[in-house]
């Protein structure tokens, strides 16, 4: 057999479809309500801090792990919104956006037969993570329309060779925000079977109708068994910018370290010093980032309501997922590639977040998008009709 092949571990996931989504719609000159990034400019205030660092010559490697400010900032905020210590030269490490800092960390704690508990539906992400580092994935149901886990099955996925459970809240794609008790629930586990808790808290700010981010380092017995991972990107508008970070208890942080600094040496210097700016801002700017998005989420709903979709009301992050069975498709990524085709508007197949088959009926859209986009999806939605009815 030909050598000239991808590798075993490269021909068991496909590309990202997320991302395969915005080239469509480029292709169709759609309105994009796919991939997550928002179509309205960052704060000046972190745009004018890059342009003052590469002007002040802050352009070579920053400190492999992280230049001082910036993980001094993340220490510090971490501290200060939730009241638990952290290090900076000893916990935080700045990687190149929080999808190395997923990798690193993966890439960091597992060895082969290693199993990770992953939470179905999933940030799409967190499939090729485990390939690629190793691990064995263990999925446990989320349950529309609440997305609740059932805790026996999720004990049941616990064993021996868990090694890790990853845990995405607000969680992207459905909005759920993990609750005081669901993050007890996990922790007993973890601590049971001595594994270690992996929390995307990418959407830490962007969260509704009163509730509260919990990270579940906080909870009893947890913060020397978390690694908490975050980045720039969805708090500050600047999803291009790639810089995020984990923080790790200290025993695991050097072999993150580590793995960073071979994948990527680096995030962009320049870059991370505008992120300290950016965490200095005053809370009322966070205050502001959840009420906008809050009201756009209200609007996204409307509209696909109006539009024949079911929608499930998300709590945190800037996705909805919807159901799309009315509309009489034989799966998601038919009417995914209809809905960009020919109505004009990208979303994402649901399967790219499932494993099983349960995906095959669900889409998700996006809302962190201006007021005029989201108008114009509703313009061009009023082509779809459910099966079975006809225009006049
Ligand atoms: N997190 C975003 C999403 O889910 C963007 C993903 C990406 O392309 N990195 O759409």
């Amino acid at each position: 057999m030909s050598k000239l092949t991808g590798s075993k571990k490269a021909t068991q996931f496909t590309e990202s479809v997320i991302r395969e989504m915005t080239r469509l719609n480029h292709l169709y000159g759609g309105v994009n309500l796919s991939q997550g990034f928002p179509d309205f400019p960052a704060p000046t205030a972190i745009k004018d801090a890059a342009c003052a660092a590469i002007n002040a010559d802050i352009n070579q490697y920053a400190v492999t792990w992280g230049a001082r400010p910036l993980r001094e900032a993340v220490a510090r905020e971490f501290t200060r919104r939730y009241g638990l210590e952290v290090v900076a030269d000893e916990q935080v490490t700045v990687c190149c956006g929080s999808t190395e800092a997923m990798m690193s960390t993966m890439m960091a704690i597992i060895d082969p037969g290693d199993e990770v508990v992953i939470f179905e539906p999933f940030y799409e992400n967190y499939g090729p993570d485990a390939i690629l580092s190793g691990a064995t994935p263990r999925y446990v149901t989320l349950h529309e329309p609440d997305w609740s886990f059932d805790p026996d099955e999720l004990a049941a996925a616990f064993n021996d060779r868990t090694k890790a459970i990853i845990i995405n809240t607000p969680n992207n794609p459905t909005g759920k925000v993990f609750t005081r008790d669901e993050l007890e629930t996990i922790a007993v586990l973890c601590r049971k079977w001595d594994a270690i808790a992996i929390s995307d808290e990418i959407y830490e700010h962007i969260i509704y109708d009163g509730q509260r981010h919990i990270p579940i380092a906080t909870i009893e017995g947890m913060a020397d068994r978390t690694i908490t991972l975050n980045g720039l990107s969805k708090t500050y508008s600047v999803t291009g910018w790639r810089v995020g970070w984990t923080i790790s208890p200290p025993s695991l942080t050097g072999a993150i370290r580590k793995v960073h600094d071979f994948l990527t040496v680096g995030a962009a210097a320049p870059l991370q010093e505008a992120g300290a700016v950016a965490l200095g801002l005053p809370d009322d700017y966070y205050t502001k980032l959840a009420a906008n998005y809050q009201q756009r989420r209200n609007v996204l709903l409307d509209i696909l309501d109006r539009h024949h979709f079911t929608t499930y009301k998300p709590l945190g992050a800037y996705y909805i997922m919807t159901d799309i069975r009315v509309f009489g498709f034989d799966d998601d990524v038919e009417f995914a590639r209809y809905l960009v085709k020919d109505v004009g508007v990208a979303a994402v197949p649901g399967s790219s977040f499932y494993k099983s088959n349960a995906g095959r009926t669900k889409l998700r859209f996006c809302f962190c998008k201006k007021d005029e986009t989201l108008q114009e999806a509703d313009r061009r939605m009023q082509k779809l009709v459910p099966a079975g009815v006809t225009l006049h």
